[in-house]
């Protein structure tokens, strides 16, 4: 068989849909400035889906930066690896600023989150070693996980009955193989918006030993005191062993980073393929991650108006009577039920008859008969943002009512 003729021809759940929805549901196009007014197929929409956390996308300090960044260094330098040709002094600032800022020895920048991430599991176990990680961790976890050519035991979602039943068996396992364990969580989980239990995860440190590795994605910039993370925010920092996140959120630029102990980070230059293979971050993503970061730790100002923005949004939407679940970070779920199809109508009427634009998320993602509305809340929002929308969500009522007594 050809293979083209073969791929041609396979489906799969969110592909078929995908087809029929091209441009509308999937790959949307946003037009105009990144903020919270755009437009989608010419109408103005207010936009609930993107992570720009602290509203520093489109800053104009923040802009211009990135302009003479770019202006003063072009795309390419630096050449090469990090490892053969593309070390600066100005990424080895950036790494020492990183590490200080999340209280760890050192960091080590990373060309992209997702590679980052599935680099660093396979970097840090062997065949011997097992992983324990929860269900519902991001699809670069799986991917990383999936590398691993030793045992590795899943637990259900933030379920710590589950978690040390899973850290009993790995804990056989390396009796056996004498082998160690990785336990994987994220700061804040994506889809739900619920924190991992990092805190209650670090305190089985007493009974078993483990290195905890976090993804914290959507904490970096929006938890913590100064934006340090989930892990700050519950206190554990200093029992967290390797602390991830991405610069793609909250950071609004490329890039990720590593942070942990000397020679873990070292272990981890030196063994990442990921890195070692790949062309080096550039320079205007160094300089301006460095001006970004500066903006979390000289000032609260724009993590304390996502977090106005936050609340008066998820408190808004459960007074209009929707439910969002156990969110305790900006993720805003609206959980609703029905079909794709339901889903679509939803979508759409929200968009069409209200200008609200939200990401859904449907089957395969989540459970069959399942629909969530992710709202992603942002410090550029205005409070105008949050009633316009909340009017519509309250609007909405009767059309969702409809929808769901039907299915
Ligand atoms: N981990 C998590 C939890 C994520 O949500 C994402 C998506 N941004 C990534 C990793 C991948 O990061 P990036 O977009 O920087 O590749």
């Amino acid at each position: 068989m050809d293979l083209f003729d073969k791929l041609i021809k396979k489906s799969g759940p969110l592909k078929d849909y995908a087809l029929s929805s091209e441009g509308y549901y999937m790959f949307p196009k946003l037009e105009g400035e990144i903020g919270p007014r755009m437009h989608f197929q010419g109408k103005p929409v207010i936009t609930w889906s993107l992570n720009d956390y602290l509203g520093l996308a489109n800053r104009p300090d923040v802009r211009k930066v990135d302009t003479e960044a770019t202006a003063k260094w072009g795309l390419a330098y630096p050449m090469g690896a990090r490892m053969m040709s593309g070390q600066t002094d100005l990424h080895q600032q950036l790494e020492r600023e990183l590490a200080a800022f999340e209280g760890k020895e050192s960091a080590f920048l990373l060309n992209y989150g997702y590679q980052g991430i599935m680099s660093i599991v396979h970097s840090l176990v062997d065949r011997h070693d097992v992983i324990v990680y929860d269900y519902e961790a991001h699809a670069s976890i799986v991917d990383g996980v999936s590398l691993h050519i030793g045992k590795r035991f899943v637990y259900q979602h933030n379920d710590m009955e589950s978690f040390k039943k899973a850290l009993d068996k790995a804990t056989r396992v390396i009796e056996e193989t004498g082998g160690a364990i990785l336990v994987i969580t994220e700061g804040v989980y994506g889809m739900r918006g619920d924190q991992g239990k990092i805190k209650e995860i670090v305190s089985f440190k007493k009974d078993y030993n483990f290195r905890l590795l976090i993804d914290d994605a959507h904490g970096f910039g929006t938890l913590g005191p100064n934006g340090q993370g989930a892990s700050f925010e519950q206190g554990v920092q200093d029992e967290v062993d390797i602390y991830f996140a991405t610069f793609a959120k909250s950071m609004a630029m490329i890039g990720a980073f590593v942070a942990s102990k000397k020679e873990i980070i070292l272990h981890l230059q030196y063994t990442m393929r990921s890195q070692i293979f790949a062309k080096s971050l550039p320079m205007p993503f160094v300089e301006s991650a460095l001006y970004r970061l500066n903006i979390f730790r000289s000032s609260t100002e724009q993590k304390d108006k996502l977090w106005k923005v936050v609340n008066a949004m998820q408190s808004g939407l459960k007074a209009v009577g929707y439910e969002i679940g156990v969110t305790n970070s900006p993720v805003t779920p609206v959980y609703l039920k029905g079909s794709i199809e339901d889903a679509r109508n939803i979508v759409e009427e929200m968009r069409e008859k209200y200008g609200i634009f939200t990401s859904m998320v449907v089957y395969p993602v989540i459970p069959k008969g399942m629909i969530i509305l992710r709202i992603i809340p942002t410090a550029a929002h205005t409070m105008q943002d949050v009633e316009e929308t909340l009017v519509a969500f309250e609007k909405m009522k009767p059309f969702i009512k409809a929808l769901e007594s039907n299915s």
